[in-house]
């Protein structure tokens, strides 16, 4: 699912958060290959590596140490695409990094759909014809100000079958590397000519199976493309072991667990993959978080008509939520219909009758508003659409697809 987050009001500014004392890193290696030919080397990236790597990268290159610097400033604040456009760089360097396999790690925009209220859903081609989706977000809030909200996929496809999720449906591919994680900011920059300022992991797949490269692709958003951690979000629905060793990081940023059921039972009909992961070690581990990193843990619920929207659900939802803790929030998520699925959206009174037996136990609660292009493709329906299975990587016939119809 993508459109949302619109509740995500973050008061830290960049700057505050860059110098925040809590600043994490999370160290990663590049192996610079030596100038062997191109037919020899398998391609790597440029985009996600940090200024140190560029700058080793650029001695091992037999170039002085400053062309690092000049290599970032080319992919970070410049946001140059190809190596061959790097200018300032000498031609000797330019043509070294190529034959040597490198390449900046920006892929073709495949589709772009936009809807009345400036919401953009992206399909970027991958390198091997896969299709992945991302999409911006902008908001103005009553102050004038304005935000551009990114929301990432982690994975092609995702393994976990949620049964209202139109990724799951799609079947699984393959991990995204990290590049492929940040060239989806970037894309959305590119496309509404505007700074991201918040970055959600609610694209397609689910980050905590793919943790490596979704660290790797955060410290790159954070500490080269300048994205406070307070502005992003990692969503999952619950993954063993891995909730933990995530608060390892004590990353300053929320954490949005898909809870969608107030039980075990429910949940595990609505959720396959809760069978491996009891709803209370869940909790646990959650609670365990925000002792750990002191930031709030919000829960993503998505309302399925007569399945799990009832005020019984939300009272034992708000009884769950206190037994482990305060100051949880609840992010409500009315269903946004998929193609093949009986579930069905809750109407409104439910839903504020819903939010109302939240609030009056104390518990907060925002629902997602919908935005344009939610009844038109919820995540995962336009890369279904294009390409019913990830499976299969051949190249995508572009013209014998009709034009997503745009939702307003
Ligand atoms: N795998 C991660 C991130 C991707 S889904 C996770 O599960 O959190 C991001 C959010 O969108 C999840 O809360 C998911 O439950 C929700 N979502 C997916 N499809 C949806 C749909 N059709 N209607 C409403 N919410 C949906």
């Amino acid at each position: 699912m993508a459109m949302g987050l619109l509740q995500s009001g973050c008061s830290v500014s960049f700057a505050r958060a860059l110098r925040s004392r809590t600043f994490t890193t999370i160290s990663s290696t590049v192996t610079v290959p030596s100038l062997k030919k191109a037919s020899q080397m398998e391609t790597r990236f440029l985009l996600g590596l940090s200024e140190e790597q560029l700058q080793q990268l650029s001695l091992d290159f037999g170039q002085k140490s400053f062309r690092g610097k000049q290599l970032y400033h080319l992919l970070y604040k410049r946001k140059v695409k190809e190596i061959q456009e790097f200018s300032q760089l000498p031609l000797e360097f330019r043509n070294d990094l190529e034959e040597a396999g490198w390449r900046v790690g920006r892929s073709p925009i495949h589709k772009a759909v936009t809807a009345a209220d400036g919401t953009t859903k992206l399909l970027i081609k991958l390198e091997d014809n896969r299709l992945v989706e991302t999409v911006g977000i902008p908001v103005k809030d009553n102050d004038g100000s304005s935000r551009l909200t990114a929301c990432v996929s982690s994975q092609v496809g995702c393994p976990l079958r949620c049964s209202f999720c139109a990724t799951g449906k799609g079947g699984f591919s393959r991990n995204l590397k990290s590049h492929e994680i940040v060239e989806q900011v970037l894309a959305i920059e590119e496309l509404f000519k505007q700074r991201v300022t918040n970055v959600v992991f609610m694209g397609m797949g689910e980050p905590m199976l793919n943790m490596k490269e979704v660290l790797e692709a955060y410290r790159c958003l954070n500490k080269d493309i300048l994205i406070g951690q307070r502005m992003i979000t990692i969503s999952t629905v619950g993954v063993p072991n891995t909730i933990k060793k995530l608060a390892s990081y004590k990353l300053q940023s929320t954490l949005a667990l898909s809870l969608h059921a107030p039980n075990q039972s429910l949940r595990e009909k609505i959720v396959p993959s809760a069978k491996s992961y009891p709803l209370n070690a869940i909790m646990k581990d959650c609670r365990d978080y925000f002792l750990e990193t002191r930031r709030r843990v919000s829960f993503e619920y998505t309302l399925l008509a007569g399945v799990n929207d009832s005020v019984k659900h939300a009272i034992e939802l708000a009884e769950l939520l206190h037994e482990w803790g305060r100051g949880h929030h609840v992010n409500l998520i009315p269903f946004n219909p998929i193609d093949g699925s009986e579930y069905k959206r809750p109407s409104k009174k439910s839903v504020i009758a819903f939010v109302s037996a939240l609030e009056s136990r104390k518990v907060t609660a925002s629902v997602r508003q919908t935005r344009g292009l939610d009844a038109s493709a919820a995540c995962g329906q336009l890369r279904n659409e294009f390409q019913k299975s990830p499976l299969l990587s051949g190249s995508i016939d572009q013209e014998s697809h009709s034009e997503v119809a745009l939702a307003s």
